[in-house]
């Protein structure tokens, strides 16, 4: 059969599609994607139905993985007109039921398989990657060129995705000098509902060179912070820069959360860290319970590498199992500054306004060690989604002005405190990270821990020796209730307050909090790109269906 011909006997046999159950499906996904890029198994249907926070009523159907823009088309396509829902999947490293099914029906796009770095431009500075590919993978590429993106990942990015990155928006290296992961981005290859291709940005003779993202209307924008409703990102283009040659650490201990926060807005103010993050004393307790620092042999490994001479690096090294963590008191907020950039001097001055802002607000330094081990290891194996005692964790946040983040925590605190009886019959409790973005929001991000057994998700994602350490807990329903409901707490006070977030997916209220203009505009824009609800149904309030999940 000639190619002609082949295509469109293909094309033919997936329109009948429209009119197959599941079965049927299958076949055509499988002569698209091939047999190893179609799962009916159940565990992986199952792990691919829960997500870290929740395990959803329904299991998908298939798992499918393409491994080309043009398998991915063709996948969504059959899976729309056969009348399914499409759930795509990066790392499925998210917590806010974002990608789980909600109706029967379901096909996971599992888009791990799309992970190649495709085009390193070293001339025209930019840089494309598949969807699928992982914030430390892309990074491990640049690294050996000199080469950075500006964001350049969140703490998770050894299995997050960059597709999963641009559809939640993150936090994370470089956001406090360069915002969150779509600032970073140039251009998009995007697969619509039907699965047609759309491309954004100004993209050179042929149009498979992208360079520059504004060129009229912001098209990238729109699919950056989706939740994966209006497209499945299949490509993304991003700008280079240049590894920055220096960067230095500071840390500081504060008395109280105002003090810590009036100081971070300082420090964004002044644009002197790439970027920062901050403890609270519960955080500070939980990371204290955690195998100690000193013997933790990869991490110490990480730090001497790191620095240029191995002298040096011992040094660092021993300071650090010297020190252990014992240099936070228990009931201090700290706060780790990273600054970098092309000049030695540069860097060192950056960190002496540093000094000098946190001295004015009542900080006092402490060792950096923190800072160092993140910037040595940025992208650690994932165990932290487990308690120290084997418990479930979950995050929530806010983003919040520089000005109006004491404000926001204060509130947080009172609904913690008027919460603390339950937390304690429930044995449930908290902690907060703090971190910023650009020089103009911070984040507030309480993070609970409580009793209750994991999920397969959860085991299959922590380290497999840190698991065998850890008990083993029984079903714990009702402190899981409690923990939903200081969620919805303390996303009811974001709301109140006009906060914005990152991983909306369906738990934080964005269509129903946007004034009248906007709501049409982005349910026309979605009843435009997937006029059938195919994608995400529920994500960021549009096409709701049945509750998510238990
Ligand atoms: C231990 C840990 C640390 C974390 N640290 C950070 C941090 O430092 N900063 C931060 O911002 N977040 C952090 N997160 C949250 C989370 O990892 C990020 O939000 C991350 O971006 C999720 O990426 P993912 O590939 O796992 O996406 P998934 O969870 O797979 O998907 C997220 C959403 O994106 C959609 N999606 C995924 N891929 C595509 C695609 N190609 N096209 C269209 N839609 C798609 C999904 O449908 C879903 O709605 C952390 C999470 C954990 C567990």
């Amino acid at each position: 059969m000639s190619e002609g011909v082949r295509v469109m006997a293909e094309a033919a046999t997936i329109e009948r599609a429209s009119e197959r159950s599941g079965p049927e499906l299958t076949a055509v996904l499988t002569q698209i994607v091939g047999p190893a890029g179609v799962s009916e198994d159940l565990d992986r249907r199952r792990l691919h139905s829960q997500d870290i926070w929740s395990v959803a009523n329904e299991t998908v159907d298939l798992v499918v993985s393409p491994t080309s823009v043009e398998e991915l088309s063709k996948v969504v396509s059959a899976a729309s007109a056969a009348g399914y829902a499409i759930a795509p999947r990066g790392g499925g490293m998210s917590y806010t039921s974002a990608y789980i099914p909600t109706r029967a029906r379901t096909l996971s796009l599992d888009l791990s398989q799309m992970n190649r770095v495709l085009e390193v431009n070293a001339d025209d500075m930019t840089v494309t990657v598949e969807a699928g590919c992982t914030w430390a993978a892309l990074d491990a590429a640049l690294a050996p060129k000199g080469l950075r993106t500006p964001f350049w990942g969140p703490m998770s990015g050894l299995t997050s995705t960059i597709g999963g990155g641009l559809s939640q928006l993150n936090a994370m290296f470089g956001a406090g000098h360069y915002g969150t992961s779509s600032e970073s981005v140039i251009a998009l290859t995007v697969v619509l509902a039907d699965g047609s291709v759309l491309k954004t940005g100004a993209r050179g003779e042929g149009g498979d060179k992208p360079f520059y993202r504004h060129y009229g209307p912001d098209l990238a924008g729109l699919f950056c912070g989706d939740a994966g409703v209006f497209a499945i990102k299949a490509q993304i283009t991003f700008r280079l820069m240049r590894r920055p040659a220096h960067e230095d650490y500071v840390s500081f201990a504060f008395a109280t959360g105002a003090q810590l926060l009036t100081a971070m807005a300082e420090f964004a103010r002044a644009g002197i860290a790439s970027e920062m993050c901050a403890f609270d004393p519960g955080l500070t307790k939980v990371r204290m319970k955690r195998a100690s620092l000193a013997a933790d042999v990869k991490t110490l490994g990480a730090v001497i590498a790191k620095e240029k001479s191995f002298g040096k690096g011992l040094i660092s090294a021993a300071k650090i199992a010297m020190g252990g963590r014992t240099f936070i008191e228990e009931e201090e907020y700290s706060v780790h500054v990273i600054s970098e950039g092309r000049s030695k001097t540069g860097v060192a001055e950056d960190l002496e306004t540093a000094r000098a802002i946190a001295k004015a607000n009542g900080g006092r330094e402490i060792e950096n060690t923190i800072a160092k081990v993140i910037r040595a290891n940025p992208f650690p194996p994932l165990n932290s989604i487990l308690g120290p005692e084997g418990e479930r964790w979950a995050p929530v946040h806010g983003i919040v002005s520089l000005s109006q983040a004491p404000a926001l925590f204060a509130e947080i605190e009172a609904l913690f405190a008027r919460m603390a009886p339950t937390f304690e019959a429930h044995g449930v409790y908290i902690g907060y990270l703090f971190t910023s973005l650009s020089t103009n929001a911070l984040i507030i991000e309480p993070v609970f821990y409580w009793p209750e057994a994991r999920q397969a998700l959860i085991s299959a994602t922590v380290e497999p020796q840190h698991l065998s350490r850890l008990p083993v807990l029984a079903d714990n329903p009702a402190a899981t209730a409690v923990v939903a409901e200081a969620r919805r707490g303390v996303i009811d006070i974001c709301t109140r307050m006009g906060c914005g977030h990152f991983q909306i997916g369906r738990s934080y209220d964005y269509l129903a909090t946007r004034d009248e203009a906007s709501r049409g505009l982005i349910q026309t824009l979605k009843s435009t790109l997937d006029p059938t609800g195919a994608l995400n149904p529920g994500g960021l309030g549009l096409n709701p269906t049945a509750a998510p999940a238990s």
